[in-house]
């Protein structure tokens, strides 16, 4: 729709002189194979490219992750930026004037509104700094200077101070802006139709967006009277305390020397590494660290360092919820620091080198609970040692990648002193056997479609006439899925082939395959569309809860719209379905 607010032609020159691969070469290293162009994908996390850009074409497209567009899709998801601004980016590198914009009203209507709120907190915050700077702020510049802030970094992080509740109103109310939009921006409360300074009385952190706009602000109250110690903006249209991240403005930027953000548990934490030069010190709104987060800081680091203030048993808890946060290629590390000390604490104590020694030797969380485990138990006392193992059996039987269980069996096993073989064994008689993550399983037979996703792929294999080509994504057996992928690529070869290209004997799930016996099947035509219908369905699931999730972090509104069309499409194709699969029975 927004397209249409400039003319077609403009936009072609527009992308014609934005040159999608010197533009793309902005961000990614791009390496030339004939006519593509490729890299790792920036959209989801790999180690070998399968982003491909087509500079005849002017598009990219990522064969991992099915990602594609032109060069102003590109920008517009890298910077997170909308139509207009990104329009606005790539017309300023290209040297171009950008036409007046003339397309749908209430798009633009939205865009005003939003710039109207960025303006309101950015006003606020340059207000809340000088009164930190003038007479009127020496309670909270004496607060910041007796934890040791110094007045640079103040400047750096821009931050704060509210002295009473009516001044902020006035300053704003006299630069023009209404009543009704201080409330929607979130620098206001109101109560008994008077409206107030929501930050009042309290040091201000403005937090800041990773284009460095200013969306919104923690506060942290010098009376120790005050009923909240931290408090944030409201949810608004612009900020949301369970996405944002407090310095990811300076984590974007300090990303090409460091490839992992540092979260800390409060935004003073941030400020003491600020200014100890760990620019890429991060910390939530208070909230607990979770999806959303994970997803904005992929886009910028491939790894989060958790550091827990000093020794605490909830530690345990945390590192356990941060498991299943971990993704392809994005590694969660935990750090726990001694002496109960915080990261200020720390450094003053030590130094920054030191801290940093720490942050090297940050672990995986796995890592993380089995040596907690180590050191609640005496394990040079004979007894405790089947106590401390039994513990790690239910460490490990979480783990669900094959290949990382077997690198924390030969853990347990070094730190015990009992044999792999035995842990081993113990792990398979072990209730808690099923793999309870959502990451997909490796072992054998183990996937929930597993069954039907054999039969299928057996039948597509032996090229039987019942079988129907089949979305990749359908499978979610990591074997089975690479064997379609192999078939894909190879024009679907003879059995005899595969046989050259794996290593048939030493793999359950391929030899199963080959040998598939089709005579127990009755009816394998409609046992194939019940199968791929099953298939599809539990691929259509994951889809849904992932478009989800994208949209509860989507700030773009014209992304969200499409999302919200796709949300839209996969809940009719469910139902669809559902209906199908229930009258095969
Ligand atoms: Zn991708």
């Amino acid at each position: 729709m927004q397209n249409k607010g400039y003319s077609r032609e403009w936009l072609d020159k527009l992308i014609y002189n934005s040159d999608i691969v010197s533009t793309i070469s902005r961000y990614l290293t791009l390496t030339r194979k004939g006519n593509t162009y490729w890299a790792c994908c920036p959209f989801h996390h790999e180690k070998t490219p399968s982003f491909a850009v087509n500079q005849q074409g002017q598009f990219y497209h990522c064969f991992g992750c099915g990602a594609s567009g032109n060069v102003i899709s590109f920008v517009e998801k890298m910077e997170g930026t909308d139509f207009i601004d990104t329009v606005k980016m790539l017309a300023g590198w290209a040297g171009m004037e950008v036409p007046e914009f003339h397309g749908d009203e209430d798009y633009l209507k939205r865009r005003k509104h939003r710039e109207l709120l960025q303006n309101i907190c950015r006003d606020s915050a340059i207000y809340y700094h000088n009164v930190l700077k003038s007479k009127d702020g020496a309670v909270g510049l004496n607060y910041l200077l007796g934890r040791g802030v110094d007045s640079k970094t103040i400047t750096k992080l821009g931050l704060g101070y509210s002295n009473s509740w009516q001044g902020l109103v006035n300053y704003l109310l006299k630069k023009g802006y209404k009543r009704q939009d201080l409330i929607d921006a979130g620098v206001c409360d109101e109560k008994n139709n008077r409206i107030y300074d929501a930050m009042a009385e309290r040091v201000v952190f403005p937090v800041i967006d990773h284009n460095g706009k200013v969306v919104g602000f923690s506060g942290r109250a010098i009376k120790n009277d005050s009923f909240a110690k931290y408090k944030n903006t409201k949810a608004t249209e612009i900020f949301n305390k369970s996405s944002n991240i407090y310095c990811i403005n300076l984590l974007r930027k300090a990303r090409l020397e460091k490839n992992y953000a540092i979260l800390v548990e409060g935004q003073m934490d941030v400020v003491a590494l600020q200014q100890a030069g760990f620019s890429n010190a991060i910390a939530t709104m208070g909230t607990a660290f979770n999806k959303n987060h994970v997803q904005t800081l992929s886009r910028f680091v491939d790894a989060v360092v958790v550091c827990f203030d000093g020794d605490n048993a909830g530690q345990k808890a945390i590192a356990r919820s941060l498991e299943p946060l971990g993704e392809e290629g994005f590694e969660i590390k935990v750090l726990s620091l001694p002496e109960k000390l915080d990261p200020d604490e720390f450094i003053k104590k030590y130094g920054s080198e030191a801290y940093q020694k720490l942050i090297d030797n940050a672990m995986p969380v796995y890592e993380f609970e089995i040596n907690y485990e180590a050191s609640k138990h005496n394990l040079a006392d004979k007894d405790e040692i089947p106590k401390f193992v039994d513990a790690c059996i239910g460490i490990l039987s979480t783990i669900p990648k094959e290949s990382e269980r077997e690198i924390y069996i030969k853990l347990v096993a070094k730190i015990s002193g009992v044999p792999r073989e035995s842990i081993l064994r113990q792990l398979m008689f072990s209730k808690n056997k099923a793999v309870t993550s959502t990451e997909t399983p490796q072992v054998a037979g183990q996937t929930k479609n597993y069954k039907a996703e054999q039969f299928v792929l057996a039948s597509i294999l032996h090229k039987k006439p019942w079988a129907l080509s089949v979305d990749i994504e359908d499978f979610v057996n990591n074997n089975l899925k690479n064997l379609y992928k192999y078939l894909l690529a190879n024009n679907f070869p003879k059995v005899s082939k595969l046989f050259e290209d794996f290593d048939v004997e030493n793999s359950t799930d391929i030899k199963a395959i080959i040998n598939y016996d089709f005579s127990k099947i009755a009816k394998p035509e409609e046992e194939f569309s019940g199968c791929l219908a099953k298939m599809q369905l539990d691929s259509l699931l994951r889809r849904q809860e992932a478009v989800g999730l994208e949209i509860v972090n989507c700030t773009n509104e014209q992304m969200k719209i499409s999302l919200l069309n796709e949300a839209n499409e996969i809940s009719k194709k469910i139902i669809e379905i559902k209906t199908l699969l229930n009258k095969v029975g």
